[in-house]
């Protein structure tokens, strides 16, 4: 939730909750086997790192660069971590750790390039 009328929304729902019907489970189930693989969602699981990279902070930098268009803003935080991605020694310990299938080392790399302005 990103803005007060989205958590009042939340709250009108819960506060009535009803049973989904058959349709609406498919089509949810749909959209999240679309959007379900791959996505970090900042769980933190993954940790710790070894090398002390944070993992869902790096990725929810990359987030906010490129979904939000929060670009130095994001540069900047990510600049300001203890460890970067570049610190990735590729031991893939994080890997079997990650319930969403987030390919971690590859991904770090991509998120580098970008929060580093080499992309
Ligand atoms: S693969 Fe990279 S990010 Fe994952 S645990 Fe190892 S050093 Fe950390
Ligand atoms: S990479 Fe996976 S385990 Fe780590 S925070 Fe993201 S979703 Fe969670």
């Amino acid at each position: 939730m990103m803005a007060l009328d989205e958590l009042e929304e939340n709250i009108t729902v819960g506060k009535k909750p009803r049973k989904l019907s058959a349709g609406e489970i498919k089509r949810f189930m749909g959209i999240a086997g679309e959007t379900g693989k791959g996505f970090c969602r900042n769980c933190g699981y993954c940790l710790p790192c070894p090398e002390g990279i944070p993992i869902p902070d790096v990725f929810r930098y990359e987030n906010y660069y490129r979904e939000y268009g929060l670009k130095d803003w994001a540069q900047g935080q990510y600049g300001s971590l203890p460890a970067n991605a570049q610190a990735c020694s590729d031991c893939q310990q994080c890997l079997d750790k990650c319930p969403y299938g987030v390919s971690i080392p590859s991904n770090l790399r991509s998120a580098h390039k970008i929060l580093k302005g080499k992309e």
